[in-house]
């Protein structure tokens, strides 16, 4: 049993912005649920929490991490529409009065529409660590709106979709030097393709390489911080990578229509070569996750004028 527990734990880091008055808590779950990070932002007399865990269990933890700093939850940020980033809302909001879950109009429609489907997947597996009460973000942000919690800035940006079908983007403070992204960059390692929207992905990157060059502390979703113009440069090649590797094993020619993907056999090819290529990344489950959809995404492409199998990508 102790041991159960031991490999559950979340993993905490901490990081510290003085000058600025906040402080980052960043707790990391273990890799049956993705590696996956939740942050609570300390100021100087209350806490924001942003994204909240898949299941009770881990949840819970973070609960603790936040009743441990004892101050009160002015607010709930959910980055993106997967569940190992909103699942553990209920747990997080629990006996505060009305702390506003805040998020854009495509994250609550996203989560809104696959609530039914992600719980057929995942409910069996994780059984009752699962939380039955999803909560949906209740307070909407559009692009380019900003609040002030607790005397920080917080400035949001709609992405659109990206890594899930709607991403959004925030900066802290007026020196905006750290920015959370949620999924839209992870640290070493594979990215969760499933979504299919590697083409507009690339896109929001391009976007971001720029708008986000002078933010120097990058956190994301999966990983941990660093230097953000460098963690995006490096998802752009990985997806640029993901989506190249994967067609060379479509066929010219193909169509959505005669229903044929990628065989197994070739799937198992194709995640060797990805695992060759980044030996270190983790969450190896990804690779796979992501290639009926890309390669759908892929053969889409082709029919059009921008295709995939006659440009050099
Ligand atoms: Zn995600």
């Amino acid at each position: 049993m102790s041991v159960i527990e031991q490999q559950n734990t979340l993993k905490h880091s901490r990081f510290a912005y003085d000058d600025q008055a906040y402080v980052i808590h960043m707790l990391t779950s273990n890799e049956s649920t993705f590696l996956t990070n939740a942050y609570i932002i300390e100021t100087q007399s209350a806490l924001v929490v942003v994204d909240t865990m898949m299941i009770n269990s881990d949840a819970m933890q973070l609960r603790q991490h936040m009743d441990k700093l004892n101050k009160p939850l002015l607010a709930v940020i959910i980055t993106h529409g997967h569940p190992d980033h909103y699942n553990g809302t209920d747990i997080i909001i629990k006996g505060f009065d009305k702390v506003p879950v805040i998020s854009t109009q495509g994250v609550r429609n996203c989560i809104k529409d696959t609530l039914d489907s992600k719980e057929i997947k995942w409910k069996p597996y994780f059984g009752d660590d699962w939380p039955d009460h999803k909560v949906l973000p209740n307070q909407l942000v559009k692009d380019g709106e900003y609040l002030t919690l607790d005397g920080l800035i917080y400035r949001f940006r709609d992405l659109g979709a990206a890594e899930s079908s709607s991403d959004l983007f925030f900066t802290l403070g007026e020196k905006q030097s750290t920015v959370f992204v949620g999924d839209v960059v992870f640290n070493q390692m594979h990215g969760f393709m499933n979504d299919g929207n590697s083409a507009q992905w690339l896109t929001v990157l391009a976007q971001l390489s720029s708008e986000l060059a002078d933010v120097e502390q990058l956190f994301t979703g999966h990983g941990a911080p660093g230097n953000s113009y460098q963690l995006i440069q490096t998802q752009i090649e990985y997806i640029s990578d993901y989506r190249k590797t994967l067609c060379s094993f479509i066929p010219n020619g193909s169509s959505l229509s005669d229903g044929t993907l990628l065989t197994d056999k070739q799937k198992k090819s194709f995640e060797e070569l990805i695992q060759d290529k980044y030996p270190d990344h983790q969450l190896t489950s990804f690779i796979k996750a992501g290639i009926d959809a890309i390669t759908q995404e892929l053969i889409l492409e082709s029919m059009g004028s921008k295709g995939c199998l006659t440009t050099d990508l």
